[in-house]
């Protein structure tokens, strides 16, 4: 078991090396690519629904190699929207990330907290019980 969580913690070092290298490519391409520069949170908004569509295509039709491609779109689209709105101060991708971050932890108490479910149904269950609860305290 260890051995396994060792392969997992090296594949991850790997993983952030090239979201590493990613970002700064995003930032590269914002100082430098004339489109890019003109492009705002409202002119690119369609193009994750795209992506995510072309996924979907790729997942149905199991695509496999056009599934790297098009997972790969669809986070390079959503980072360099997350770029733009921290260049245009709508947000930080700093803060936006923590949010996702501890989103997943609020809502999934049986992974990260002291929590218990029997089985799949009860996670989901719980987990639109913490999401209604938290739209209500909106
Ligand atoms: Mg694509």
């Amino acid at each position: 078991m260890l051995f396994l969580w060792e392969i997992f913690q090296s594949k991850t070092r790997d993983i952030m090396k090239e979201i590493e290298e990613l970002v700064d490519i995003i930032k590269k391409t914002l100082e430098k690519c004339p489109w890019v520069k003109e492009q705002t949170i409202n002119s690119l908004k369609d193009e994750p629904l795209n992506e995510a569509r072309e996924l979907k295509e790729a997942i149905e039709k199991k695509d496999f190699q056009n599934f790297e491609e098009e997972i790969g779109d669809l986070i390079y689209d959503s980072l360099l929207i997350l770029s733009i709105a921290e260049r245009d101060g709508i947000t930080t991708q700093k803060k936006a990330i923590e949010k996702v971050i501890e989103k997943i932890k609020r809502r999934k108490p049986w992974v990260f907290g002291n929590e218990n479910v029997k089985n799949s149904e009860e996670a989901v269950k719980r987990w639109f019980e913490i999401k209604n609860q938290e739209k209500n305290q909106k």
